[in-house]
C-alpha cells in the first residue's frame, strides 16, 4: 500500500508525519525541500490556543466573514475544531513558536481577525520554523524525501489514480506506482509576473489533476497581497507589520485607507490590495507603507523582513517604503471532501493545491498554513481508511477536458503579463475574453521536455482554467473583482 506525497511544504509533510505506516511512504519533490512557499511564510498560523479570550465559534466566523459569504461551513469548522490539536503536534514536532515574557505562546493580530491568534517562530519566519522542524520529524521517522523529482503526470487506469510519472533535474524519468496519491504542490504564484511565492508555485498540482479529470473548483479566487516591496523580487511585507500598527500613505502623505473602509488598513486583503492598486492608479505615483513609528523595534519583532528591506537599500525604520499588490495565494484549486480525497480514486489533495472550501472568496490571512496541517492530517487518517469516492458536497468542475500537456508557444514572460492585465486584480468580460483567445493560441506544441517546459505548460493550462472560471462568475465576490459588474459600476458613479 504505497502512499506517493508530492511536495515538502506544511501540507505534504503532515501527512507523512501522520502517515499511520511510514514505511509505506514516498516524499517527492521538484526542488530543494525546502523551496516551498511554506518556508517563505513569515505572519503565522492561525488557532485557538488561549480559550480564555478565544473560541472556536469566533475563528470561524471571522474566517466566514472573510470568505464573503462562499466558504464551506462544514470546512471551517473543521479547519478551527481541528487546529488546536494541529498546533500541539507541531509543538511536539518541534516548531519553535515565539513565547511571552510569561512562557506561554506569544499571539499577535493580524487583518480581519477579531482576537490575537496568531502563532510566529522567529518572529516573522513562521514558515521557515515549520518546515525545518517537520522535515526533521519526517526524515527522523525513516520516510524517504526524494528531492529534484518533478511529477509530470499521473498515471491512471480505469479512472483510478495508480501512480506517479517523474523527470529529475538530471533528465532522467520513472513511473512509480502507488495505491494513493497526495497532491501537496501548494500555489502558482508564477501565474503573475509580481507575486510573493517562490519559483516553484507554478501551479503543477492543478495542472496534473486536470489533466487526469479530476473535479476542480473556485479557480477564479486568487489573492492578491496588499504589501510587498514594489522592488524585483516583490519581497513580502507580512500583514502583521500592519497588524502592529504600520499605515499605508500615498505620496502626499495622506492615510487612504482611512477612507476606503472603516478598518483601514486592517480590512480584508482584497479590499486593501485594491485600495493601494486604484490609489496607485489614480495618482499615478507609488503607494507606501509607514512603519516609522516602530523605529528601531522593528528589528527586534521583524527580524526577517526588517534584514531583506535593508538588504534592498531602504531604512523603513525612519522612512516610509514603497509597496504594491502581488499575487499571493490561490484559494481555488483541486476540490475535496474534508479528509482530502478529491473525485477521483486513489487520488488525495491538500493544502494550497486543494479547494476545500475553507477559505470561500477569500482567504483569511494565517489559515493557510493552519489548512496545510489540518487537511494533510486529515488525510493521512483517511489512507489508513483506503481510497473513498469523493463525499463532499458537490461542487461545479471547472475542469477542461480538451487540454493535454503541450508545450507553451510562449515565454514565461508573456504568459505572465497576459494573465496580470486579463485575470489580475480587476476583471471583465470584454478583457477576460480577450485573454481567454491569447491563452488559446498559446498551446499545441509536442509534449515538453524539461523541467521548465513542463512548469510554464501547467501555468498554461492553468491560467486558460483561471480565466474561463474568472468569465463564467459575472458578479463581483471577495477577491475575484469585476469592474463590469453592475452594483460596482453603480457604486462608482
Ligand atoms: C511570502 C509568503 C508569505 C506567507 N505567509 C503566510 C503566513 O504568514 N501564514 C499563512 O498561513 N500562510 C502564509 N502564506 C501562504 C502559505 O505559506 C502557503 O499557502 C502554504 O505554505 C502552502 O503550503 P503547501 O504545503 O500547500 O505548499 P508549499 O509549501 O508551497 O509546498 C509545495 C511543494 O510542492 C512541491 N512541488 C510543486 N509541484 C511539484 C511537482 N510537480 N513535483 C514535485 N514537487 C512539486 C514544491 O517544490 C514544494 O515542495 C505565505 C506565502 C508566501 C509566499
Amino acid at each position: 500500500m504505497t502512499t506517493v506525497i508530492v511536495g515538502t511544504g506544511i501540507a505534504g509533510l503532515v501527512c507523512a508525519l501522520a502517515h499511520p505506516r511510514p514505511e509505506d511512504v514516498l516524499v517527492l519533490t521538484k526542488a530543494e525541500p525546502t523551496a516551498s512557499n511554506t518556508f517563505a511564510a513569515q505572519g503565522g498560523i492561525a488557532a485557538v490556543t488561549d480559550p480564555a479570550g478565544d473560541s472556536i465559534a469566533a475563528h470561524v466566523a471571522d474566517t466566514l466573514t472573510a470568505g464573503a459569504g462562499l466558504c464551506d461551513a462544514a470546512a471551517v469548522r473543521a479547519l478551527c475544531a481541528d487546529g488546536p490539536d494541529r498546533i500541539a503536534d507541531l509543538i511536539a514536532a518541534g516548531v519553535p513558536f515565539d513565547r511571552s515574557p510569561a512562557g506561554g505562546l506569544a499571539r499577535g493580530l493580524e487583518a480581519a481577525h477579531s482576537v490575537a491568534r496568531i502563532l510566529h517562530a522567529g518572529g516573522d519566519a513562521t514558515g521557515a520554523g515549520i518546515a525545518e522542524a517537520l522535515l526533521r520529524a519526517v526524515t527522523g521517522r525513516g520516510i524517504e524525501v526524494r528531492p529534484h523529482t518533478l511529477v509530470t503526470a499521473l498515471i491512471t487506469d480505469g479512472g483510478r489514480v495508480r501512480g506517479v510519472r517523474t523527470l529529475t533535474s538530471g533528465g532522467a524519468g520513472e513511473d512509480i506506482t502507488a495505491d494513493a496519491v497526495v497532491l501537496a504542490t501548494g500555489g502558482a504564484g508564477q501565474l503573475y509576473p509580481y507575486t510573493s511565492n517562490p519559483e516553484v508555485a507554478t501551479a503543477d498540482g492543478v495542472a496534473l489533476a486536470a489533466r487526469a479529470g479530476a473535479v476542480l473548483a473556485d479557480l477564479e479566487f486568487y489573492q492578491f497581497h496588499p504589501t510587498t516591496l514594489a522592488l524585483p523580487g516583490n519581497f513580502l511585507i507580512s500583514e502583521a507589520v500592519r497588524g502592529e500598527g504600520a499605515v499605508l500613505r500615498d505620496h502626499t502623505g495622506e492615510r487612504f485607507m482611512l477612507a476606503v473602509h472603516p478598518d483601514a488598513e486592517l480590512a480584508p486583503r482584497d479590499v486593501v490590495a485594491r485600495g493601494v492598486a486604484d490609489r496607485m492608479r489614480e495618482t499615478g505615483a507609488p503607494v507606501f507603507l509607514d512603519a516609522t513609528a516602530f523605529g528601531d523595534r522593528l528589528a527586534t519583532r521583524f527580524p526577517s523582513i526588517d534584514a531583506a528591506v535593508r538588504a534592498a537599500g531602504l531604512d523603513w525604520a525612519h522612512e516610509p517604503v514603497p509597496i504594491t499588490p502581488a499575487a499571493h495565494y490561490w484559494m481555488g484549486g483541486v476540490a475535496t471532501d474534508l479528509a482530502g480525497r478529491t473525485s477521483l480514486p486513489g487520488l488525495y489533495a491538500v493544502g494550497e493545491v486543494a479547494r476545500t472550501g475553507v477559505h470561500g472568496a477569500n482567504r483569511l490571512a494565517s489559515n493557510s498554513l493552519l489548512e496545510g496541517a489540518v487537511f494533510g492530517h486529515r488525510a493521512a487518517l483517511a489512507l489508513s481508511d483506503g481510497p473513498f469516492e469523493h463525499a463532499g458536497k458537490p461542487v461545479e468542475d471547472q475542469n477542461d477536458r480538451t487540454v493535454r500537456a503541450t508545450s507553451a508557444r510562449c515565454t514565461r514572460d508573456e504568459l505572465q503579463q497576459a494573465v496580470w492585465e486579463g485575470v489580475g486584480l480587476g476583471r471583465d468580460d470584454a478583457g477576460l475574453a480577450a485573454t481567454e483567445a491569447r491563452l488559446a493560441g498559446w498551446s499545441g506544441e509536442p509534449a515538453p521536455a524539461t523541467v521548465a517546459e513542463h512548469e510554464t505548460a501547467n501555468l498554461l493550462l492553468a491560467a486558460r482554467l483561471m480565466a474561463r472560471a474568472a468569465r463564467a462568475r459575472t458578479r463581483s465576490a471577495g477577491a475575484h473583482f469585476r469592474t463590469d459588474d453592475a452594483r460596482v459600476l453603480e457604486t462608482a458613479s
